[in-house]
């Protein structure tokens, strides 16, 4: 089926298009026709004054709406996904704690087979390991009892089991092993990413330099910068080639901090995550998050030692919030969710802009980012 969205402004990959429509076709877009071409019998959605952008991509969100993606079953993903695209998410990396291995395989498992079967809402593009390759002096959420030494054969054992699904593994780089990890993974296709680490300046580049390209929740769950011991902070943004996870929440980090990271890495750097946990779209109260009981208060949630545990957060606040908290446009701060996540995944050549030929994964905004509809694929998956 062909039909049109048309409105004032669509955010393409590198400009504005103003009073055009935007043409798709068997789940692609394939034309921008200006609004004035069009013709009576097309079939056309007006979204007015709105603008339409490419659906977000949340790259690290464990839970939401009561569902932890460590539940492992369908039905946890499955609601995960729908309430996502109710937020202009139309795709995600379904994000793993660390647990008993038992549990991990077992999420990973039902993460490889709710892609095949499919989900009604947000895509899953894979999974995200985060855990139990960590360290315990910078643990956040994670369990200890559970955190492991790297172990190839292991590894190897979960890329198979999870039908290589894994997208991005993370690990801290202190640990023995890490430098022939981070090349089996690359090798693999598998980005490797800098977890809860205790990692000095030092380890933390070198990793870099064997292939590691993403920092987890820059500046949460890792040593801070010092002046004589920059830390794995300091790495972070003394490497220009590693991407940045970021919280804009304003609770895991200031804005002001957030303005800095900007200035430091660019927006092409920068990767807006939603660190999301089961109390995402729900009220404050007790949830568990993975192995341990968090308490959501004001919509932060703590575990009983008191670390932040996740977020509440959806990542159309997280760009108002580094919009506001940078002082940059829209556009620029919507790269973040989008088009960025996207060249990490390797995956730009299909989603993550606006673009002839690339899947019909946008949404429809005001510049509040009050989301009017989230289509999929070419599916309208909601409406407003
Ligand atoms: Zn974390």
């Amino acid at each position: 089926m062909t039909y049109y969205i048309k409105s004032k402004k669509i955010f393409k990959e590198d400009e504005i298009l103003l009073n055009y429509a935007l043409k798709i076709k068997n789940k692609k877009i394939v034309d921008f026709v200006k609004n004035s071409k069009l013709s009576p019998e097309d079939e056309i959605i007006d979204y007015q004054d709105k603008i339409i952008i490419p659906g977000m991509i949340d790259l690290h969100i464990h839970g939401a709406v009561g569902k932890d993606v460590m539940d492992g079953d369908y039905e946890a993903l499955n609601e995960i996904s729908k309430y996502l695209a109710k937020t202009g998410v139309t795709s995600f990396l379904a994000t793993t704690l660390t647990a008993p291995m038992s549990k991990i395989k077992k999420a990973l498992i039902n993460i490889s087979q709710a892609m095949k079967k499919g989900v009604e809402g947000a895509k899953i593009l894979g999974s995200y390991l985060e855990g139990p390759y960590l360290t315990e002096e910078h643990k956040g959420a994670h369990p200890t009892e559970f955190m492991r030494e790297l172990n190839l054969a292991e590894i190897k054992g979960l890329l198979e089991l999870s039908n290589d699904t894994i997208k991005v593994f993370a690990l801290a780089p202190e640990k023995k092993n890490s430098h022939k990890i981070i090349k089996f993974l690359e090798k693999n296709n598998i980005k490797t990413t800098m977890a809860h680490t205790n990692a000095s300046y030092e380890e933390a580049s070198a990793a870099v330099e064997s292939g590691l390209e993403l920092a987890t929740h820059t500046f949460n769950g890792m040593k801070g910068l010092h002046h004589r011991e920059p830390g794995a902070l300091g790495a972070v943004l003394n490497n220009k080639d590693v991407y940045s996870e970021l919280i804009a929440d304003n609770i895991h980090v200031h804005p002001a901090a957030l303005e800095l990271l900007l200035k430091i890495k660019g927006s092409d750097k920068v990767i807006l995550i939603s660190d999301c946990m089961r109390a995402g779209g729900l009220s404050d109260g007790e949830y568990m998050l993975g192995e341990l009981k968090v308490l959501v208060k004001n919509s932060i949630a703590r575990t009983e030692a008191g670390s932040l545990a996740g977020s509440t957060l959806e990542l159309r606040d997280a760009v108002i919030n580094i919009k506001e908290a940078a002082d940059i446009d829209l556009y620029t701060a919507l790269k973040m969710v989008t088009i960025v996540p996207a060249r990490l995944l390797g995956m730009d050549k299909k989603i993550g802009s606006i673009e002839k030929g690339k899947n019909a994964n946008i949404a429809v905004v005001d510049e509040m980012m009050n989301i009017y509809s989230t289509v999929i694929d070419g599916k309208i998956v909601y409406r407003k």
